[in-house]
């Protein structure tokens, strides 16, 4: 690519941006208006213009992902490859920085970094040693305050306690846990930002030679850096001038995670003679899309404001689908892929890779990966496990799989030691042996060496606890019903208590899967073939089993991609369905009450909103059973928020939509056949939850014949005929 094709495709404002001069600059703008584009073709223009070589520039991206695309972008552009270019994630950075300092970092050159599971574990254990009551001084929010401090840059000897015990029992456990990593040469991932700004505040000369050999710092996604990011990056490049960010205030959706937006207005502040440059045109969404996108965010306060317009055509209106509950809701996604798929895929070079159903959180999955399979759509689930597979649903099954066979060594491992029972590494060792000798499963040698008195006190003692659990979860479980038996096992194992412990987003993404466990449990339907062969629970096992196994696509087969709409942040994709569009969904009943956590809730739907180049659906469901149980939520207030001008709604899947002013009583089957069903228009009708109501109007056949009824209390609602069980008055 010569140097005019490196500005041709862009427009002027973009090109005043890849060809600045040398300044620190901020590029503040919108969705879509080229952000990410500018920043690499920047790096490209630095490198064929500027005669600027790779080993100089240091760019900062989102994730791994973002990165490997970003290097792979900068090649193509500049024909040859980048080595020596520092690509990468702050953390992906500062660990990089560590390995080859590591001597001046005072690590040791092996040392390892932690994930965010096993630095739980280890605090655990340094709250047990401190001889602190675990009930009181949960592990989890020693981790979570542990991180905080360190995202803000701070080490146990800067805290002020100000004397409250409090204060002053975190900060002892803080210097606990550090200690334990320095004598272990462990590095968390929020101990890579701090070591890496501290490695340079404590070795200036190092700082000195990393300032002078990145001469270009370009960094993507700024609005979400917190306070440790910030500060290295000033460490780097604040005074030379050559610091480029790119970021949208409006797409800032990590403050639960310690990101500041305000480091964006702080930059102009610190950073020498920085310029601010606006990109204005979107060129990722249809008009229809864009507008309805900046309707939205224009109910938040406090925005640094922009402009944001698109010469493409209006494109078809936003689909909102009213769903009756949510298994209607992931059907009627699955068909309107799988129409796309028939329509548009056989015409073009689209794939299933330009399809992505974004969720608010990683529970609402589940009946989506149902749905797909069913359709027979391979799906990946981007940055994150299916639903089977994540850590807290697999103990759940752990403890039901042993319940249902005792020789099942896989799941004894497993729980044998969670909730902590204090059962030891030496005693484990002790019974592997055993059972290795006498060549039987784990619970059976269990059994014989408590018969034969081969353990000894404390250790004797849990494992017959444990065995008897076990026991008595089975005998008081074995009579209910498969979701009450979930339910059960899940609360009398200590599970649940063991994941409330934790606190934090996480732990209440855990537990709210462990309660969408109890529901998949609740709606499983079993092979009929295969009723006499099995239990209902070894059936359920066997699904959850082939479902965590077999089902997600391999890397490179094309496939519909699910995720969060946190890990939707900066990619877009053709065809967009957002699910989930409830009031206590999204926004989430935490999040109502507060109008921060409610801006964050609508800058998050601005970001999946703004996912979509063609086509976007938002969906909502009527009622929901999410967590475990049934609930009735209208639809969320961003719906509201959009005007109607840039909104169709649909109804019914598989029919045509009823167009608004055909009238009340447009339908698709005969009058007749419906009054035999047992319903006249104009009756009155009970529902259980809803009370009383008038059937105004009625649409679909057999299974599929619902109604709409108006109910004195709640107003008119659809409903399906075969579930509402409906008594005429
Ligand atoms: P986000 O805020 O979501 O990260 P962004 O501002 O980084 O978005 P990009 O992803 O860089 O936006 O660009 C959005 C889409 O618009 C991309 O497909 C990109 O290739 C395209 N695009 C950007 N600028 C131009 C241009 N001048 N001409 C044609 N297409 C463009
Ligand atoms: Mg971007």
């Amino acid at each position: 690519m010569d140097v005019s094709e490196l500005l041709d495709s862009l427009n002027d404002k973009q090109r005043d941006v890849v060809a600045a001069p040398l300044q620190n600059m901020l590029v503040l703008a919108g969705a879509g208006s080229g952000k990410t584009r500018v920043l690499v073709q920047r790096i490209a223009w630095l490198m064929k213009v500027e005669h600027v070589s790779p080993h100089s520039i240091l760019a900062v991206t989102f994730t791994n992902k973002a990165a490997a695309e970003m290097r792979s972008r900068v090649e193509q552009a500049v024909g040859g490859n980048v080595h020596g270019m520092w690509i990468g994630t702050f953390h992906g950075l500062a660990h990089r920085l560590l390995r080859m300092h590591f001597q001046e970092a005072k690590l040791p050159q092996a040392f390892q970094v932690l994930d965010s599971d096993d630095q739980l574990r280890l605090v655990k254990r340094v709250v047990r040693a401190l001889n602190l009551d675990e009930k009181r001084w949960p592990a989890k929010q020693m981790q979570w305050y542990i991180n905080g401090k360190k995202d803000e840059g701070l080490r146990p000897q800067h805290i002020e306690t100000h004397y409250d015990p409090t204060e002053e029992t975190f900060v002892k456990v803080y210097q606990a846990y550090q200690d334990a990593c320095d004598r272990a040469g462990l590095v968390d991932f929020a101990e890579l930002l701090l070591r890496a700004h501290e490695l340079w505040l404590n070795h200036p000369i190092l700082l000195q030679h990393y300032q002078q050999r990145f001469t270009h710092v370009l960094v993507d996604e700024f609005q979400d850096t917190n306070a440790i990011q910030y500060a290295w990056l000033t460490m780097l490049g604040r005074e030379q001038g050559k610091v480029m960010i790119v970021g949208d205030d409006d797409q800032s959706i990590y403050g639960w995670r310690g990101a500041k937006i305000e480091n964006i207005q702080r930059f102009l502040k610190d950073f020498d003679g920085a310029q601010t440059i606006r990109l204005e045109q979107n060129y990722r969404s249809t008009a229809n899309i864009l507008n309805a996108a900046n309707k939205l965010i224009a109910n938040n306060n406090n925005r640094l404001g922009k402009d944001l317009w698109t010469q493409d055509d209006a494109g078809e209106k936003i689909s909102v689908y009213t769903a009756f509950n949510e298994i209607d809701e992931a059907r009627f996604i699955a068909g309107r892929i799988t129409e796309w798929q028939k329509r548009d895929l056989a015409a073009s070079e689209d794939s299933l890779d330009d399809v992505a159903i974004l969720y608010r959180s990683n529970a609402q999955s589940r009946l989506l990966e149902e749905a797909l399979l069913q359709a027979n759509l391979p799906y990946r689930i981007y940055g994150g496990l299916r639903f089977f597979e994540r850590q807290e649903i697999k103990d759940a099954l752990a403890y039901l799989r042993l319940i249902n066979n005792r020789d099942d060594d896989a799941a004894f491992e497993r729980i044998i030691n969670t909730p902590t029972r204090g059962i030891g590494n030496t005693t484990l060792s002790l019974v592997r042996d055993a059972a290795r000798s006498m060549e039987v499963t784990l619970w059976r040698a269990c059994q014989t060496m408590l018969i034969n008195q081969e353990l000894k006190g404390r250790s004797a003692k849990v494992i017959r606890q444990f065995i008897e659990l076990i026991e008595q979860l089975e005998d008081d479980s074995i009579n209910l019903d498969l979701d009450q038996q979930a339910n059960f096992v899940i609360q009398h194992s200590g599970l649940k208590a063991m994941y409330q412990a934790e606190k934090g987003e996480r732990a209440e993404a855990r537990i709210e899967n462990l309660n969408e466990l109890v529901t998949a449990c609740q709606t499983f339907e079993m092979d009929p073939e295969l009723m006499e062969e099995q239990s209902q629970l070894t059936a359920f096992l066997t699904h959850a089993a082939l479902e965590s196994g077999e089902s997600q696509a391999d890397e490179y087969e094309p496939a519909v991609q699910l995720m969060t709409m946190h890990s939707a942040k900066g990619l877009e994709f053709k065809l967009v369905f957002i699910a989930g569009l409830e009031e206590g969904m999204f926004p989430s009943q935490q999040s109502v009450e507060d109008i921060g956590r409610l801006e964050e809730e609508r800058r998050l739907c601005y970001v999946g909103m703004t996912r979509a180049m063609e086509k976007l659906y938002l969906c909502h469901a009527e009622s929901r059973r999410l967590y475990g149980q049934e609930k009735y939520h209208s639809p969320s207030r961003f719906l509201k928020e959009l005007p109607g001008e840039y909104t169709e709604e649909i109804r019914l899947q598989n029919q045509v939509s009823r167009p608004k002013s055909s009238g009340r009583f447009s339908n698709t089957i005969s009058l007749e056949t419906f009054e035999n069903s047992g319903f006249k228009l104009g009756q009155s009708v009970l529902h259980q939850k809803f009370g009383e109501g008038v059937v105004l109007n009625y649409e679909g056949n057999g299974a599929q014949s619902r109604v709409q009824v108006n109910f004195a209390d709640v107003g008119s609602k659809w409903l399906v005929v075969a579930y509402a069980n409906l008594t005429a008055l």
